[in-house]
Order: structure tokens, then C-alpha cells, then sequence
């Protein structure tokens, strides 16, 4: 989320929002850097940079909470890395990535940037966090093209500075499949470390082919073994698309001959942006489709002791026995809603449909009204 202050003509900092002089001394006594906000001023502590907000600029001002961490630049563009209201936060340590997914909602151009976080910067944004954060997220591109030594500093100041909370690596696998790189990332692993991989087909033809990666899968493979066997928890995600519905169920046979200790399984509808548009006539099915696709492979992970999740997939187009494993997996930012949901019973516990998505084309929503259809995810 960014926005502007157009009175800012001071140094770049990192921040965190301060609205009463009681946070604040808290704040500088732990050592770290105040936005104090009052009425219509911004003062940066212990700097003492104070600036005007514009009268105009007060209400988008006003999403900043006590606690936010913020970060302005020389020209007054802020960016908010953690939002207490939403309560988890994370960073893209890289754009870059070395596989190109038809069905990805970054864009190639987006891909290419490098657009690498800088150390000192992740530094600063990991020391304001929250020590009792829940969730931390590491992410890209792939995060790992970083380069080794930076990655593995990332790996480092978050095992540092958030010693307790649960920390979400999303990557895909290839880079771990390097038997010297993974012995050095398994010693700098944060504590309470979870990897996210996606599979995006059973064999190396489909799944190189939906990465446009040749050689991908083999280094996935390796990588999930590697990770599996030093004993971290591993999610597996299945993007369906309209390139793999007919081979998701063989994907689970896959993981629950090969990977039979992975924690959870996570199904994941599409986000229309990005090669996922470009490529939109190759890939696109509905979410009701990726559903009705997907069911064998959930039954039999289930079966076989496997948790499963579904992501991205609005309540009224899954089947009501699924509802309890349907996650409220997008940023409220990204999330959007039809006016019909406001009468749906569950609209607050959905995840809604991606903002990108509802560009591209609308799908159809079927607000859920009954209470014996509600009573049925409690
Ligand atoms: S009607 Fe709207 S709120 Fe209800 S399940 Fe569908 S998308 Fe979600």
C-alpha cells in the first residue's frame, strides 16, 4: 500500500506510527525510529523531522494505525511492510525469478527486475517489527536469486529478530535442491521455519512445461527431499489451471508416494494478472471447474493422512463439505466483493475474489443465505 506526503522533504526512513507521547518513549527507549502522528503533522523521532499533512492528504493518512511500520523516501512516498490491523507481514527479497509459470501473476517484465531488497533496509524493517508477530513471510520472485550470501543474511536477521514467530519461506524448491546450498541454509534456518513449494505436474514434461523451466522439476524433487529429510515442516500448493486439472490427482499420488510427510496440501484458484492474463486462453478455468477438479485429489491426500486447503476459492463455488478447508488466503488489499455478497452469511469469513480477477472477467457469485448452509462451517 503506498501514499504520498507531499510536504516530506527529509532523509528515507523506516518507521513505526506512534499516536500518543507514552508509545513514543516506549518506541525511542527500545531504540527504534517514531513516526508520531498528531492532527495534521508527521514528526520523525529521534531526528525531529516534522512535516505537514495537507488537508487533503488527511484521510488516506488516517489508515496509518499505532504500531503500523512505515517506510518514506526522499520524494514522501510511504509504504506500510506491517499493518497491525492485519497482523502479518513480510518481504519480496527479489522480483527475479528463474522459472517463467505460464499461469504466474507477476509478469515477465516484472520477473526480469531484479529489484533486490537491500540489506541494511531489511535490517531496519525486521528490527521494528513486533516481537510477538505471528506470521513473517519470505518471499520473490524467487527469494533465494538474491545471490547465497544475501539470502542466507535473510535467513540470519530473521531467526535473529523473530525468534518466535512462524516464518513462511515461498519459493519454488529449485535452488534447495543444491545439496552444498541447502547444508548452508539448513544452519541458518529461522526457528519455526515452514517452505512453500509449488507442483505443478506429476511428471517432468507437464511440470517444466507450466514453468517454462527445463530441468525445473528434477531440482524441485531434490529440493523437497532435501527439505523433508532435515525435518522442516513443507506445504506443497497446486496452482489449477486449465494446463493441469486433469492431471491434479496424479500430483497427489505423487506426493503421497514420494513426499508422504509434507504437512499440508494447499489448492490455489488463479490470479488474473500478469502471464496469467497473457497466457489467459491456455490457462484459464473457472473456480468452480479448478474445484469440481480438484475433489479426487483432496479425498485421497486427506485419506492418506495429509491436511489440505483450498485458496482463493469463494465459498458459494466449492461444495459446502469443503467449506471448512477454504482459507481467507487474499490481502484484504487485493480482495474484492460483489454488492450481492453484502446479503451472503459469510461474506466476513471469505476470501473473496482477487481485485486482478474481477478485471479480467466477473464470475458469478451465489450469496449463501440460509442458516442451515452457514451452520454447516461452524
Ligand atoms: S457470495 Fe460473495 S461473500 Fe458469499 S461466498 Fe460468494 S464470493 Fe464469498
Amino acid at each position: 500500500m503506498v501514499r504520498y506526503l507531499s510536504h516530506y522533504k527529509g532523509p528515507y526512513r523506516i518507521f513505526t506510527v506512534s499516536k500518543s507521547k507514552e508509545m513514543t518513549e516506549q518506541l525511542l527507549a527500545a531504540g527504534l525510529t517514531v513516526g508520531e502522528i498528531s492532527e495534521d503533522t508527521l514528526t520523525i523521532l529521534p531526528d525531529n523531522i516534522a512535516v505537514t499533512i495537507a488537508s487533503e492528504e488527511k484521510a488516506r493518512f488516517s489508515v496509518f494505525a499505532e504500531g503500523d511500520v512505515v517506510e518514506i523516501n526522499e520524494r514522501g512516498i510511504l509504504y506500510r511492510w506491517y499493518s497491525v490491523v492485519e497482523g502479518d507481514a513480510g518481504i519480496a527479497t527479489t522480483s527475479h525469478c528463474n522459472s517463467n509459470c505460464i499461469m504466474c501473476p507477476a509478469s515477465e517484465s516484472e520477473r526480469r527486475l531484479a529489484n533486490n531488497i537491500s540489506l541494511p533496509q531489511l535490517d531496519t524493517v525486521l528490527k521494528h517489527m513486533p516481537k510477538d508477530l505471528w506470521y513473517f513471510t519470505v518471499t520473490g520472485g524467487e527469494p533465494t536469486l538474491i545471490g547465497e550470501d544475501k539470502f542466507l543474511h535473510v535467513m540470519r536477521s530473521v531467526k535473529r529478530e523473530l525468534p518466535h514467530t512462524r516464518i513462511l519461506l515461498l519459493t519454488n524448491g529449485r535452488t534447495l535442491g543444491d545439496r552444498d546450498f541447502f547444508a548452508k541454509f539448513a544452519q541458518t534456518r529461522p526457528n519455526h521455519l515452514r517452505i512453500a513449494i509449488p507442483i505443478h505436474g506429476s511428471t517432468a514434461q507437464k511440470h517444466d512445461y507450466i514453468t517454462q523451466a527445463p530441468g525445473g522439476f528434477r531440482q524441485t524433487m531434490r529440493g523437497i527431499s532435501n527439505i523433508l529429510h532435515a525435518h522442516i515442516e513443507l506445504e506443497l500448493r497446486i496452482v489449477v489451471s486449465k494446463l493441469n486439472c486433469d492431471d491434479v490427482t496424479n500430483i497427489a499420488k505423487l506426493i503421497i508416494r514420494h513426499f508422504p510427510t509434507t504437512t499440508v496440501v494447499n489448492f490455489v484458484g488463479l490470479e488474473m494478472r500478469g502471464n496469467c492474463v497473457a497466457n489467459a486462453d491456455q490457462v484459464l478455468i473457472s473456480y468452480q471447474d479448478a474445484f469440481q477438479k480438484s475433489k479426487e485429489a483432496i479425498r485421497l491426500l486427506i485419506h492418506h493422512g495429509i491436511d489440505v486447503g483450498l485458496y482463493n476459492f469463494p465459498y458459494c463455488m466449492i461444495d459446502e463439505e469443503y467449506w471448512p478447508i477454504a482459507q481467507k488466503s487474499i490481502s484484504a488489499y487485493k480482495s474484492m466483493f460483489y454488492d450481492a455478497c453484502e446479503q451472503c452469511r459469510l461474506r466476513h469469513e471469505c476470501c473473496g475474489i482477487f481485485l486482478a480477477t474481477m478485471n479480467f472477467y466477473k464470475p458469478k457469485v451465489y450469496p449463501i443465505t440460509s442458516g442451515d448452509q452457514y451452520d454447516k462451517l461452524l
